[in-house]
């Protein structure tokens, strides 16, 4: 038996049938490290590491042969990609299984930091879609909003708010995603430092957690609407068992989802309703522990009182979407103090339910401050995939770009495509921010809270 896993948890996955404990402990030993990104096909539709190999349940997920210094890639600031764990990435599957991919529905991602499956979730679930991406810790929604803001998309809600508060939103998620925090046995590989927190009184902890976020959220849910569950741990306790205790609890009805053979992914059955499990052992499959159910409610859910709410005059200049966006059609745009957004024109009636109830972090994409003569346009702008294509722009070689996300300062020389005012940094096409280019300077408007440090 492996001398540093925990033997609580060894011998407790040992006792299931079949279960390979000499390899479990081995690729624990071995330590492999599997490194994967998962593309942003509004910006990067091809693989910009050599040696890309698919991963086999995601179609835009790819494992590197190495692991790159992503800090000095300056694709990865531009949301181009993200650095997610393979086996998590079967959230794209199972979008595609429950025929929700690329159709339009109203997605709840309830603890959403760092946004790994909130991208997913915005990408596959597409452009008609709204996503409310939650996360309860307060530091940790500023990471999950720089994350969303980067993936460019406008169809999308930060809130941070505790689990509870989504029951004053009765009926209205068509899907809702709930990525439990867990005890973290799946990233033991990872992580080695979490083994010491291992603990069977902590497994009952997260359990207990799990439970009680499920309880105070699954209201929101309408009926017919699937629930995704996971985690990174291997104890039934935080898996089948949970699932088995939504069933018992709630009237939900358990979702198989096709596998290939040679993904070697687990089908697990709960012991008392005998629902369907999805577990991912790293001897098993090219990424860490994880484990997925799916489940559709089926009890009538009553809904909230959507009576028609008397929208605000906005008082958004509107001709300043034609000056620096694309698909005006589609957006509205709203002040929020003095920084204008961008937000789906047909979820706007939503966003006031949601200010009625929810903590906003951010809604849509924040262009930029106006002044009152003039639109000072914002970081998010620049990343957006709706920014207008034809604005002003220096493509930068790959020193200048890193210099402009450390936020040094830039030579003029760099800048010989525009003589004057605001200008954009692409690298290799793509937007990296802003700069004012000025009769004898450049001023660099790269944010500092994001910029690189140390490297
Ligand atoms: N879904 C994320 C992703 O793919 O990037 C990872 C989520 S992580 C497994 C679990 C999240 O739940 C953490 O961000 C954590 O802050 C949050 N969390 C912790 N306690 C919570 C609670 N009581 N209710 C809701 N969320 C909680």
């Amino acid at each position: 038996m492996s001398n540093f896993l925990p033997n609580e948890l060894v011998k407790r996955l040992n006792e299931q049938d079949g279960f390979d404990t000499e390899a479990f402990n081995r690729v624990h030993e071995q330590g492999d490290k599997i490194t994967a990104i998962r593309l942003n096909l509004w910006k990067q539709p091809t693989v910009p590491f050599e040696d890309g190999k698919p991963v086999p349940w995601c179609d835009t997920g790819y494992y590197l042969t190495e692991r790159p210094v992503f800090t000095l890639d300056p694709l990865y600031h531009a949301g181009c990609y993200y650095v997610q764990e393979a086996s998590s990435m079967f959230i794209a599957h199972i979008l595609a299984e429950i025929g929700l991919k690329n159709t339009a529905s109203r997605a709840l991602d309830l603890c959403a930091a760092p946004g790994g499956k909130s991208t997913l979730l915005t990408s596959y679930l597409g452009s008609e879609s709204l996503l409310v991406s939650n996360e309860v810790i307060k530091s940790r929604a500023n990471i999950l909003t720089d994350n969303m803001s980067r993936w460019g998309a406008s169809n999308i809600v930060v809130t941070n708010n505790d689990p509870s508060a989504f029951s004053r939103l009765p009926g209205y998620f068509d899907v809702l995603m709930v990525d439990a925090p867990c005890s973290g046995s799946g990233m033991f590989r990872k992580d080695r430092d979490a083994i010491d927190e291992w603990s069977l009184a902590n497994v009952k902890l997260c359990s207990d957690r799990q439970k009680r976020i499920l309880a105070e959220s699954l209201e929101t849910l309408v009926t017919d609407g699937y629930l995704i569950y996971s985690t990174c741990s291997y104890s039934r306790e935080e898996n089948e068992d949970i699932v088995d205790w939504i069933q018992t609890e709630f009237t939900f009805e358990s979702v198989p989802i096709t596998l290939e053979s040679d993904w070697n992914i687990e089908e697990t059955k709960s012991s008392k309703h005998n629902a369907f499990g999805y577990r991912f052992y790293p001897h098993k499959v090219k990424g860490e522990g994880f484990f997925v159910a799916v489940l559709q409610k089926k009890a009538k859910q009553s809904t909230f009182n959507r009576k028609k709410i008397k929208i605000e005059k906005n008082s958004a200049p509107s001709n300043i979407l034609a000056d620096w966006t694309e698909q005006q059609a589609a957006h509205i745009p709203f002040m929020h103090g003095d920084n204008i957004h961008i937000f789906p024109k047909k979820y706007e009636e939503d966003l006031r339910w949601f200010q009625q109830v929810l903590y906003i972090k951010q809604a849509g994409t924040n262009i930029g401050k106006w002044t009152g003569r003039e639109l000072l346009p914002s970081h998010d702008l620049a990343c957006s995939i709706h920014i207008k294509t034809d604005l002003p722009a220096q493509d930068v070689t790959r020193d200048v770009a890193l210099q402009f996300l450390r936020k040094e300062s830039l030579a003029i020389e760099d800048f010989p495509a525009v003589n004057a005012g605001w200008c954009l940094v692409r690298y290799k096409g793509t937007n990296l921010g802003w700069v004012k280019v000025l009769p004898n300077r450049i001023n660099n408007y790269y944010p500092k809270e994001v910029r690189i440090m140390n490297l």
